[in-house]
């Protein structure tokens, strides 16, 4: 078996599944509990609290739990949407963001927020002059990516965040999933970013959202004491401790691993750009981690499913798009819709070996040419 979806998720790492299961069995009361045992597991969880905040050099009580980066991305937007209405109702985004963005802001236009998309470069970022023409006094967030999930194209986040401090009522919020722990990602200048340890070898059921002090945001969810007053609900110490390892263990190697994958990347970019029938989307740029490609003269589902067929496995979209769509991320840079009808993701690991590049090049060029 060959996996090269890694952008869609990571297996666990054996270290972070035994830190989980050493605090489930350590930590078997509920933190908010009086007695000794509950003192405990709150005190871990303060403990991990810490060292979270310390790698993002923010504040323990800026960071907040939740179930996962899609929880994160709505109480972020959501969030500001309520607490921040006063002030206005227009909110800017992107073409490149994962539905958890896109999908609660397209709830917040039916309730009568006005969102604006900006433009894009041909290289997938962001195009800063237009970001300056969509900005108004009543803008409460501008939300984008640090990276993205189909592209892996790495957004000029400072220069954005300098844009944005000169208008006093909008919010910065950038969705770090796909790079936190694989490059060094900063709160300077933002107001509040996403991200889960599932795709940094983590589990499963949790995410982060980082959240400037003092910036009030509102709930989603309420009753019930947690780490925080933004996300009701009994913190689960284990959840927490593995995030903490999984953060500990992927920011110490990051730098080696990306090195590493910028090398397989090299070898998937020189052998599929000799293949007439390919066309590589990722800019020359974007993450060594993403590979996104159109295929000419075949579908790239039939495609996914030849290779799934040699137990080789890579994705057509992001995994939580819809199937036989256009990719919106394609489409907004190329603006060739039969182009964006047939992408397909490699996505790689400091686990992929030289062998399965090797492997899946001779399979796919064979399934292309058949
Ligand atoms: N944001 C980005 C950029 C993603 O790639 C993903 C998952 O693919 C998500 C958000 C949603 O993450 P989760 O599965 O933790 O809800």
């Amino acid at each position: 078996m060959i996996y090269l979806d890694y952008a869609a998720d990571t297996p666990v790492a054996p270290e972070v599944l035994e830190a989980y299961c050493k605090a489930t069995q350590t930590y078997i009361a509920n933190p908010n509990a009086h007695h000794v045992l509950g003192q405990a597991a709150k005190a871990r969880i303060t403990e991990a609290t810490k060292s979270i905040a310390t790698y993002f050099e923010v504040a323990p009580e800026e960071v907040i739990f939740t179930s996962g980066a899609t929880e994160s991305n709505n109480l972020a937007i959501k969030g500001i949407a309520t607490s921040g209405r006063r002030y206005g109702k227009h909110m800017i985004t992107s073409y490149l963001e994962h539905s958890s963005v896109t999908g609660p802001m397209s709830a917040l236009a039916q309730e009568g927020y006005e969102i604006d998309y900006v433009d894009l470069l041909p290289n997938g970022q962001i195009d800063l002059d237009h970001l300056k023409e969509l900005l108004r006094e009543d803008t409460i967030l501008v939300s984008v990516c640090a990276v993205d999930s189909e592209l892996g194209t790495v957004q000029p986040v400072q220069e954005i965040a300098a844009i944005l401090s000169e208008y006093e009522h909008c919010k910065f919020h950038v969705d770090a999933t796909q790079a936190v722990a694989k490059m060094p990602v900063s709160m300077k200048g933002i107001d509040l970013m996403t991200f889960t340890p599932h795709k940094f070898y983590g589990l499963h059921g949790c995410g982060v959202l980082l959240k400037k002090q003092g910036l009030r945001i509102d709930p989603l969810i309420h009753g019930g004491v947690s780490t925080t007053i933004f996300r009701s609900g009994t913190p689960t110490a284990a959840l927490i401790i593995a995030t903490e390892e999984a953060l500990k263990l992927y920011t110490a190697h990051q730098n080696e691993q990306y090195e590493y994958v910028t090398k397989l990347n090299q070898m998937v970019r020189e052998a599929l750009s000799k293949n007439p029938k390919v066309m590589i989307n990722s800019p020359a740029d974007a993450v060594p981690f993403i590979i996104n490609i159109s295929v000419k003269e075949k579908k790239a589902l039939a495609v996914q499913e030849a290779l799934a067929e040699r137990e080789i496995y890579i994705s057509t979209k992001s995994a939580c798009s819809t199937l036989n769509t256009p990719s919106r991320s394609v489409m907004a840079i190329t603006k060739d819709r039969k182009r964006a009808m047939s992408t397909l993701r490699i996505s790689l690991s400091h686990l992929t070996t030289k062998e399965e590049v090797g492997t899946f090049i001779t399979a796919f060029n064979e399934i292309m040419n058949a």
